[in-house]
């Protein structure tokens, strides 16, 4: 398969849990000295930028800061947009620090936005409540991502999705999604690499976000069978990926360098 660039999701993909996948470490740098140059595309809505890059650093992988791209980072961009400075925020870990680094204030005063990612525990009748009547008075909501569950070290796990569709369903409205499968989502990675999507290929464990979303933003896409993937999954899926392969670590094998 010759490309000029990939894009390639994290959890799952290069990690699971607190694991890197193996041989993924080897994959990165293969497509490094193979000159096929890369940026990571994470639907992980519990850590900012720059802990995602952190966490990377911890596991082995030796990718700047600025390689990868989080849906914070186009909500941010989105609100900006529309002119917003601020938002109700539903989510976890440090992703508030994406929000306020960029200026948007997180409390007080009116929010035209409610802004829902994984928040993990921070789910409770009242922080569902609380969001619920922020959009029957008007608010419009924002899903960093709504992947219906991801692969945690102890099992599946919810994500962010299921609380977007119960959010949707209450209120009567539906969620704008700035994460993956958003095709703005690649297409801000693919702007920053200077490559056209028809010759870059994604790599996910998703079928539905990754490949799915890949596919209709005109990316090729490569499902991995690590991670989140499940052959059940697969065969139920309306998009069907380009490939599939074992892990990444088979990646470097498949691709060459476009012309
Ligand atoms: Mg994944």
């Amino acid at each position: 398969m010759k490309v000029d660039a990939v894009l390639i999701d994290l959890d799952g993909v290069l990690y699971v849990g607190d694991a890197p996948v193996p041989g993924a470490v080897e994959a990165l740098e293969r497509l490094r000295d193979e000159g096929i140059p890369f940026r990571c595309v994470t639907n992980t809505t519990r850590h900012s930028r720059w802990s995602v890059a952190a966490r990377l650093r911890d596991l082995g992988f030796a990718i700047p800061e600025a390689w990868c791209f989080t849906p914070a980072m186009a909500a941010v961009r989105r609100l900006g947009e529309e002119g917003v400075s601020a938002c109700h925020l539903i989510a976890t870990g440090d992703v508030h620090r994406d929000f306020e680094e960029a200026g948007v204030r997180l409390t007080g005063g009116e929010m035209p936005y409610v802004v829902v990612g994984d928040a993990g525990d921070r789910w409770t009748y009242g922080s569902m409540n609380r969001a619920f009547r922020l959009l029957v008075d008007g608010a419009r909501l924002l899903a960093l991502e709504r992947d219906r569950y991801w692969r945690d070290a102890d099992g599946l796990s919810l994500s962010a999705g299921p609380f977007v569709a119960a959010l949707e369903y209450a209120a009567g409205v539906t969620a704008q999604v700035v994460g993956k499968h958003s095709p703005a989502f690649f297409r801000l990675a693919l702007a920053d690499l200077g490559v056209p999507a028809e010759r870059a290929v994604m790599v996910g464990d998703d079928v539905a976000t990754d490949i799915g979303g890949a596919q209709a933003a005109g990316l090729a896409a490569i499902l991995v069978r690590t991670g989140k993937f499940r052959p059940d999954a697969l065969a139920a899926s309306p998009a069907v990926p380009d490939r599939v392969l074992g892990s990444i670590a088979d990646l470097p094998a498949l691709l060459e360098r476009g012309g």
